[in-house]
């Protein structure tokens, strides 16, 4: 610890976005306290998170730096080396493959709760500290740094807070930082199903009047399922029993895979664009769910929240390369800044990508075949946008 019990770095929310920040803020020389309001999490093979994200390369660099990927990967990370894309209402279909990139697979499916215990594990020997269960109540800040009160009565100082406490963040609301939130009325049902074809190491997405259908290879001879439906239809689909869904999903992917079946409880989630007006209120930053909540379309929830963190390393070690305070007002305004603006074109981009294509309005239905692009040519635009949200 620094001068007087006062640490760096305060990070609100061990969720895989806040351990990483954590990580790596402590991988880059900085003293760092941790403060999470649930139990360390578990992971347990048998058990699969229903959560899963397609990781993207960049990240998956990220981690490695860190030293946590190679223990992501031993335990379960499933590559995927296609991507198709189509449309139930015909069309063409937006394809890429690693190979024609040059690269041995576009990404890999992991489960949240893989990732957040690999990340916990290697916090201790990073000398990052640890107040777990603990939850932030209180914020008091002023120019020299940030006080923190916790639910346990303590009290913590840094000179920065980082507000990585998900999309309910009460460190963000605490900093006085606004959220321009809109709901999707749409959920996003998940499941983990077994197809009757192998699933190709491919991502598969079909779009549906109602929201894409997402299907996503998580290992040997099963696929998570992220299906986006209105709020009524994954009500009545959460309902359904195991046969009666089989039917729905198999008809809802066009049988491409031949029969699907779930082999798991099914959840769905509501679906929101929710953002930050501002990553940053004087000492306080915001990443993560806490400032950017987008549509899971490209499964770039987690993908985006460790952009944010991997620029802020980028600017502890430069500024530690120049011998300049990296927490000087000006670089975290333009770290604020750069991740906002990214983060808004994803999410707005998410956002037209799925009102262009879950829509039955005849204009619309025009559009996407030359967007999809015909016989196997790539539309620049889409591709170029879809390539770069995945870290491709
Ligand atoms: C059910 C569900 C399914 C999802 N599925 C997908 C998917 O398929 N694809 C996809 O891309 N995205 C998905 N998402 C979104 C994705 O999970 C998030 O984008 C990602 O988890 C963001 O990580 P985070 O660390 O910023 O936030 P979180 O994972 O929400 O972590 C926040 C952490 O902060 C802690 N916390 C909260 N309040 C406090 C406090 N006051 N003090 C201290 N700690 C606090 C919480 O306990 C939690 O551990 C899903 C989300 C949900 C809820």
């Amino acid at each position: 610890m620094s001068r007087r019990g006062m640490h760096d770095v305060v990070v609100a929310g061990g969720g895989v976005v806040g351990a990483a920040c954590a990580l790596a803020l402590a991988d880059a020389g900085l003293d760092v306290l941790l403060v999470e309001g649930r139990e360390p999490p578990r992971w347990s093979a048998a058990r699969p998170d229903l959560r899963v994200y397609a990781f993207a390369p960049d990240n998956a660099a990220l981690l490695d730096a860190l030293g946590v990927w190679p223990g992501v990967r031993e335990r379960r990370a499933q590559p995927y080396r296609h991507m198709r894309v189509w449309d139930a209402a015909g069309g063409g279909e937006l394809a890429f493959s690693a190979d024609a990139l040059g690269r041995e697979q576009l990404g890999w499916i992991v489960e949240n709760d893989l990732l957040a215990e690999r990340l916990w594990t290697a916090l201790p020997a990073a000398g990052v500290q640890l107040r777990c269960p603990a939850r932030v109540q209180a914020l008091e800040q002023d120019e020299r740094g940030v006080r923190l009160r916790l639910d346990d009565g303590s009290r913590v100082e840094a000179a920065i807070a980082v507000a990585a406490d998900g999309a309910e963040s009460t460190l963000r609301t605490l900093a006085g930082l606004p959220v321009l939130r809109h709901d999707y009325g749409q959920r996003g049902l998940v499941a983990f199903v077994q197809t009757e074809r192998p699933h190709q190491d491919t991502a598969w997405q079909r779009f549906l009047a109602t929201g894409p259908l997402a299907l996503l290879p998580f290992a040997e001879g099963r696929s998570s399922i992220v299906w986006t439906l209105p709020e009524d239809e994954a009500a009545r689909m959460l309902a359904l029993d195991d046969e009666a869904f089989a039917g729905e999903l198999t008809a809802a992917f066009g049988a491409r895979l031949g029969a699907i079946r779930p082999v798991s409880a099914r959840a769905a989630f509501p679906l929101r664009r929710q953002l930050v007006a501002d990553y940053l209120s004087g000492r306080v930053l915001a990443l993560g769910d806490a400032a950017h909540v987008v549509h899971p379309l490209a499964g770039q929830g987690v993908n985006l929240g460790l952009r944010d963190v991997a620029a802020l390393r980028a600017l502890v070690r430069d500024a530690a390369g120049r011998r300049v305070e990296w927490s000087a007002p000006q670089r975290l305004r333009r770290w604020a800044r750069t991740r906002r603006s990214e983060n808004t074109v994803a999410a707005y981009g998410f956002e037209a990508i799925n009102r262009v294509f879950s829509n039955d309005e005849m204009h619309l239905t025009l559009l996407r075949g030359p967007l999809l692009g015909v016989a196997g040519r790539l539309p620049p635009l889409l591709s170029a946008f879809w390539k770069r949200a995945s870290g491709l």
